[in-house]
């Protein structure tokens, strides 16, 4: 893999809570149009990873490239500026706005929530807000209210608001959490919709899920990575029974 292929290169990540190393010396290679599930068991460093490629936890060593260029120390505004996008476990949607209302306000333009908010809605944007909610499967909700969705719509209109960036990278920590076996299966193809021309890293529990999205697995074990590879390979591997696939 050339290293220009790579949406994201991490080289030697370490980052130290009181001398206790919640990522190890990790290295992770992400090509670009990938997308790459991260499993592991609770304590693994999951969301600690996702917090470091996205600033809001400070490296103590080693480095990360995002599309060649270096992000280890940016700020976290500027690194969602390169194209980096996270989705956090509880969704942050505004409740008392329509799903029209929380996709437009979601559109960069270097201005506050209120701001956003004031501006006339131009071509640009409309169109924008409509093709993201159809890709989110709320093409039809556009008027209602956000905190009348389901919890699984709620999730899938906050996948919507950072879609609005246009990231290059798109990192989601647990999606289906408290989903529907319906919103599970709805959610798999719109992730594997949204995947064309971007990266995602994902972190999820449920085998099932991971087996339908993932075109290669991360099973990362206190701090550090234990296997790697497709998700066959990976369920077979002793190793990862023992720590994971087991229990
Ligand atoms: P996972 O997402 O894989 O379940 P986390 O990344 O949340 O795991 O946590 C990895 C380890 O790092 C855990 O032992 C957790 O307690 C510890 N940890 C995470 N963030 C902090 C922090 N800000 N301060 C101290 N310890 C932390
Ligand atoms: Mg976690």
């Amino acid at each position: 893999m050339a290293k220009e292929e790579m949406v994201l290169d991490i080289e030697g990540l370490t980052v130290s809570f009181d001398g206790f190393k919640a990522i190890d010396s990790l290295n992770l290679y992400v090509d670009k149009g990938e997308l790459r599930v991260i499993i592991g068991p609770n304590g693994a460093g999951k969301t600690t990873l996702l917090d470091l490629i996205c600033g809001k936890t400070r490296a103590s060593s080693g480095r990360i490239r995002f599309m060649g260029k270096e992000v280890t120390r940016m700020p976290e505004h500027e690194i969602v500026r390169e194209g980096i996008g996270r989705k956090f476990q509880t969704p942050s949607i505004y409740e008392n706005l329509s799903v029209w209302q929380n996709l437009e306000v979601s559109f960069p333009r270097g201005r506050s929530v209120f701001g956003a908010l004031a501006f006339k809605c131009d071509d640009e944007v409309s169109e924008r807000v409509r093709s993201v909610a159809q890709e989110i499967n709320l093409g039809d909700q556009l008027d209602t209210e956000a905190g009348l969705l389901s919890h699984g719509q709620k999730q899938w209109l906050e996948i919507g608001m950072l879609l609005m960036q246009n990231p290059d990278l798109l990192m989601l920590d647990e999606p289906i959490a408290g989903m529907s076996v319906r919103e599970r299966e709805q959610t798999a193809e719109l992730l594997k919709r949204i995947c064309v021309n971007r990266s995602m890293i994902v972190i999820e529990h449920d085998m099932d899920f991971v087996k339908k999205i993932a075109d290669k697995v991360t099973v990362m074990h206190q701090g550090k990575i234990l296997a790697e590879g497709p998700m066959d390979r990976v369920q077979a591997d002793p190793k990862v029974i023992d720590v994971y696939l087991g229990h």
